[in-house]
């Protein structure tokens, strides 16, 4: 039919909910064969996956707890058993605990890195390999394997309460550019989102009341809150041969939040 992914294979971490199930189903569209990865909900994920099958697109659900290494080399031979290969990863999933840093746990603190930092390094590490070992399929793409990172932009905005999420986004970003300058001569591409306010369940105390959504857009030039369909977008044509070019870089879906908004009156 001539889909823009035709064929090919993806992973979504995290993607029974949010911005990973918004995602998983754009990419189902686009005609990828998706898996639907999750940690602790096996409906959210078979909807995902229904409604995937309903567009006439192909899905599997395939649990496993990103942070640790067993749950993803076995979710990485499970999913090369159904599909015989991956072509594209999308590392998705993440969450937060919120506390100011005197309050923060050594818990908390870990927790975070463990999924947002160390899950995404585990997940990169399997698709890189399966990648080599498969090399280039040009009738697929011309990339012999594609990686998207969810960081967000707390990759560069500060975040007081949230410095756990904040180190492990900014680790995100210099992660996802060492690995892209180091895998390219293997004609795999590497590149990030950075996602600003979009609605999902990670975020809904932000946006819940109509106060607390007026107090959300003085933070978005373009006084819109964003939805998962808007990183699913862009996260298509990432991983599809129309980006082939571009390699290493980090693409802002915010509405402009990374653009001083404070200063959009052009006080002082
Ligand atoms: P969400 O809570 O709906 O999605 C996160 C998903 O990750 C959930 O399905 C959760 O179950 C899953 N997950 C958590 N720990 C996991 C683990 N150990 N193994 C496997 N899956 C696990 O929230 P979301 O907003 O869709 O978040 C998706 C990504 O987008 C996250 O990385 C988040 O940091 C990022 N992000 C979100 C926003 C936003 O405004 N919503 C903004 C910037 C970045």
């Amino acid at each position: 039919s001539g889909k823009i992914l035709e064929n090919q294979v993806v992973l979504v971490t995290g993607s029974s909910s949010g911005i990973g199930a918004g995602i998983a189903v754009g990419m189902g569209k686009a005609g990828a064969k998706v898996v639907v990865n999750y940690r602790s909900s096996p409906e959210g994920a078979q909807k995902v996956v229904d409604e995937i099958k309903s567009q006439g697109g192909e899905a599997i659900a395939i649990q496993g707890d990103i942070s640790k290494e067993e749950d993803v080399q076995k979710m990485f031979s499970q999913l090369c058993e159904h599909f015989g290969t991956i072509d594209i990863l999308i590392n998705n999933a993440g969450l937060q605990q919120d506390a100011n840093l005197v309050d923060m746990t050594l818990a908390q603190w870990q927790k975070v890195i463990d999924v947002n930092l160390t899950g995404q390094f585990l997940c990169t590490r399997e698709a890189v390999k399966e990648f080599m070992r498969r090399g280039l399929v040009e009738e697929r793409s011309r990339a012999a394997g594609k990686i998207i990172f969810i960081s967000s932009v707390h990759e560069v905005i500060p975040w007081a309460g949230h410095s756990n999420y904040a180190a492990s986004k900014g680790g995100i970003k210099l992660f996802m550019q060492s690995i892209a300058q180091e895998v390219a001569r293997h004609r795999i591409r590497v590149n990030g989102i950075a996602p600003g306010a979009i609605k999902t369940p990670i975020n809904e105390d932000a946006w819940d009341t109509p106060e607390d959504e007026a107090e959300l857009l003085k933070l978005i030039p373009y006084k819109r809150i964003g939805v998962p369909e808007d990183v699913a977008k862009v996260a298509v044509w990432l991983a599809s041969d129309d980006s082939d070019y571009v390699h290493g870089e980090t693409i802002f879906v915010d509405g402009g939040m990374t653009l001083y908004p404070a200063f959009a009156e052009g006080q002082g």
